[in-house]
C-alpha cells in the first residue's frame, strides 16, 4: 500500500470517528496493538467509535479498502487474541476499540440486561447492585475493566462455580458473507426495525418498548453448568474453550465477526455472603474437599479460587501497585494509570540513557514505599501452608460450609478461618490481580530470564493429580512457576518463566502433550488467541462465521490470508 492510499484511508476513517478518536502513530497505538501478556503486531490505525452506527460504517469502509478488522474491547485477553500478531498479514489491519460505547440496558424487570459493545462487567455489577441482582460472570479482570462482550466472545470462565462460562444465544452482530457483503443479524430477541441504521439507532437510543422484547426458549446464559460441575466422576472437564455446547455466532467466536450487543441473564443477589480462607500442605486434602463439597453440599459455593504459596508471594510483591490502585482509587482510575504508564514509556524509549520498561520500574519502586497491604491472618496462613483456597459461600451455604470445614479439618491436614469484610475484600483482590504478577517480574528482570509461558488448562472432573508434578530434569528448566485457578471447576492457570536459553515452544509442546494424554483440555477459558492451536471444532466455526477471513485472521494458528487461502 502506498503513502497516498494510506492517507486516503485515514481520511475516510477520521470522517467517521472524528479526529480525537483515531490513533495512527506507532507508540500511541501500543496499548491497543500489544496484548496484556502476549503478542503484538502492526495496524494501520486504532479507531474508537462512539456510536453503534459508526462501527457499522467502519466495517463498510474496511470492506471498501480491503482491510482486516480486529474488534477489541478492554484488551485484557491473555493469549494475544485481541491484538494483531506479528507483521505477516496480507492486508492492513484496523483495530476497532469499542470501549466508548458502554451503555447497559436493564430489561425484563432486571432479570436480563442488554450490554452494548464496550460495556464492562464492573459497570454491570454497579448497575445491578441496587436491584439486588448479580451479573452472569465475575472474572479476575472484572476489577480492571474487562467488557461483557469480550467475555462472551472468549467464553470467559472466571470464578463463579454455579454459573459457568459467559454464554448467550441472544445477540446483535454483523458478519461479512462469502460474497464479501456486510450483513446485520438481529438475534437479540428485540424488535428494532429492519434496516441496519434503524436497528442500530433504535437500540442505542433505547427506542423499544417492553412489548418489543420477545421471550423465547433461547438461552441468555449457560443453564447446565451447576449440574455439570457436580459431576466429579466424569472424565470430561467441566468447561473449556472448544466445548461445542457453548459455541455459536457470538459465544466463543474469538472476534470472527462484529458484535454490537448481547442479551444476558442476571441472578438474584445473595442475602449474605461469607468468605472462607483455607490452607493445607497436602494436595490430596484439597482433592478430597473438592469432591465432598461438590457431591454433598446442598448449596454450591459461589466462588472458589486456589493460589499456591509462590503465587501468593509473587502477587503480594509484583501486583501490589495494581492492588493498591484498585483498592484506593477504584477500577475507573485504571485507564488513566495505563495512559500515564504509556507516556512514561514513550519518553523513556526516546532517551537512550533511560532503562527499558521504565514505567514498570517506577511502579515497582513506588509499591515498595507502601506498607504491607495484606491482612495479618492471610500472611500467617502463607507461612503455615503451601496451598490456599478462597471459598465464598452464600445464605444457607455459609453455615453448611462452616460446620463441614470444622469437622473436616479435625481429621485432615490444614485449617481455615472465616474472613471479616476487610479480609474478604483483600483476599478476593489478591486473587484477581494474580495474573499480572508474572509479567511484572519478567519486565523487571528481562535480561536475566528466558521466555514467559502460560498454560490455561481444564482437568477432567475426576482428576486426582490436580497439582503439577514435573520430572526433575524438566523442573530444572524453570526460573519461576506460579499456580492459581478455579479449583471447583478444575481449571488451573500455570504461569512459568524459563531459564535463559531454554526453548519455550519445545517445552510448551512437551507439557501440552503430557496433558493431552491425561484428557486435559486447553485453553480452558482464555481462548486460543495466538498462543494455542485451535482444534477442528473451532477452526470450522471460524470458517463458517467468517468465510472471507476478514476478522482476526490467524487466530488459533489458522491462515492469515484472505478467503482462507
Ligand atoms: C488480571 C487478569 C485477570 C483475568 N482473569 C480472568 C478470569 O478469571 N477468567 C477468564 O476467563 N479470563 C480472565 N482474564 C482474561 C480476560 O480478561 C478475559 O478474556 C476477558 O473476558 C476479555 O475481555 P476484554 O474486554 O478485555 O476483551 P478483549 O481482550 O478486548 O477481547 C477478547 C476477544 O473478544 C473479541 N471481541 C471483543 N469485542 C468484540 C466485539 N464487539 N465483536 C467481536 N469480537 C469482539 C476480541 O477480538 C478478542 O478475540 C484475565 C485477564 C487479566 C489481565
Amino acid at each position: 500500500m502506498n503513502v497516498n492510499q494510506k492517507k486516503h484511508i485515514i481520511t475516510d476513517l477520521t470522517e467517521i470517528v472524528g479526529k480525537s478518536h483515531i490513533i495512527t502513530t506507532h507508540w500511541k497505538m501500543y496499548p491497543f496493538s500489544k496484548g496484556w501478556r502476549y503478542g503484538e503486531g502492526d495496524a494501520i490505525a486504532v479507531v474508537k467509535p462512539g456510536k453503534l452506527i459508526e462501527i457499522w460504517k467502519l466495517l463498510e469502509l474496511c470492506i471498501k479498502h480491503d482491510l482486516i478488522i480486529i474488534m477489541q474491547a478492554a484488551n485484557t485477553g491473555l493469549t494475544g487474541g485481541s491484538t494483531p500478531f506479528g507483521h505477516n498479514y496480507d492486508r492492513q489491519v484496523l483495530i476497532i476499540n469499542t470501549l466508548r460505547i458502554n451503555d447497559i440496558h436493564i430489561i425484563n424487570n432486571g432479570r436480563q440486561i442488554v450490554g452494548l459493545a464496550g460495556s464492562t462487567l464492573y459497570n454491570l455489577e454497579n448497575k445491578l447492585g441496587p436491584l439486588k441482582r448479580e451479573p452472569h460472570s465475575v472474572i479476575g479482570s472484572t476489577s480492571i475493566g474487562a467488557s461483557i462482550i469480550g467475555g462472551v466472545c472468549n467464553n470467559s470462565g472466571g470464578s463463579l462455580v454455579k454459573r459457568g462460562p459467559a454464554f448467550t444465544e441472544l445477540a446483535l452482530y454483523a458478519r461479512i458473507n462469502k460474497n464479501g457483503k456486510l450483513e446485520l443479524i438481529n438475534e437479540l430477541g428485540i424488535y428494532l426495525g429492519s434496516k441496519p441504521e434503524e436497528i442500530l439507532n433504535n437500540l442505542e437510543n433505547k427506542n423499544y418498548k417492553d412489548s418489543d422484547i420477545v421471550n423465547t426458549k433461547k438461552l441468555a446464559s449457560d443453564n447446565m453448568y451447576s449440574s455439570i460441575v457436580k459431576g466429579i466422576d466424569s472424565e470430561r472437564p467441566s468447561r473449556f474453550n472448544s466445548d461445542p455446547r457453548l459455541l455459536n455466532e457470538v459465544s466463543g467466536n474469538a472476534g470472527k465477526n462484529a458484535v454490537f450487543a448481547v442479551r444476558l441473564d442476571t441472578y438474584p443477589a445473595a442475602k449474605k455472603n461469607r468468605v472462607f480462607y483455607l490452607g493445607t500442605n497436602n494436595v490430596d486434602v484439597f482433592w478430597k474437599l473438592r469432591r465432598d463439597v461438590l457431591s454433598k453440599f446442598k448449596t454450591l459455593p459461589t466462588l472458589g479460587d486456589y493460589l499456591h504459596r509462590d503465587c501468593y508471594d509473587a502477587t503480594k510483591k509484583y501486583s501490589k501497585d495494581t492492588f493498591v490502585v484498585i483498592e484506593r482509587l477504584g477500577t475507573n482510575f485504571l485507564p488513566t494509570l495505563f495512559e500515564l504508564k504509556r507516556k512514561v514509556d514513550i519518553i523513556a524509549s526516546k532517551l537512550s540513557f533511560l532503562p527499558n520498561k521504565l514505567s514498570d520500574r517506577i511502579m515497582q519502586f513506588l509499591s515498595y514505599c507502601w506498607p504491607n497491604h495484606l491482612p495479618k491472618k492471610m500472611d500467617e496462613f502463607r507461612d503455615l501452608y503451601e496451598h490456599h483456597w478462597i471459598i465464598q459461600m452464600s445464605d444457607d451455604g455459609i453455615e453448611e460450609a462452616d460446620k463441614f470445614f470444622q469437622d473436616f479439618f479435625k481429621i485432615n491436614d490444614g485449617s481455615y478461618f472465616k474472613c471479616n469484610p476487610n479480609e474478604s475484600k483483600k483476599a478476593m483482590l489478591q486473587r484477581f490481580v494474580a495474573a499480572s504478577s508474572i509479567g511484572r517480574y519478567h519486565a523487571l528482570n528481562e535480561s536475566k530470564l528466558g521466555e514467559m509461558l502460560s498454560l490455561d488448562i481444564a482437568l477432567p472432573r475426576n482428576e486426582k493429580d490436580w497439582f503439577e508434578k514435573l520430572p526433575k530434569d524438566m523442573d530444572d528448566l524453570f526460573e519461576m512457576k506460579l499456580y492459581y485457578g478455579h479449583l471447583f471447576c478444575h481449571v488451573l492457570h500455570q504461569n512459568y518463566i524459563l531459564k535463559k536459553g531454554v526453548d519455550g515452544e519445545k517445552i510448551k509442546e512437551k507439557l501440552l502433550k503430557t496433558y493431552e494424554k491425561r484428557g486435559v483440555e486447553f485453553p480452558a477459558e482464555h481462548n486460543v488467541g495466538h498462543e494455542y492451536k485451535a482444534k477442528p471444532v473451532l477452526t470450522n466455526l471460524y470458517k463458517k462465521l467468517d468465510p472471507t477471513n476478514s476478522f482476526n485472521p490467524g487466530i488459533g494458528g489458522t491462515s492469515k490470508l484472505k478467503n482462507w487461502k
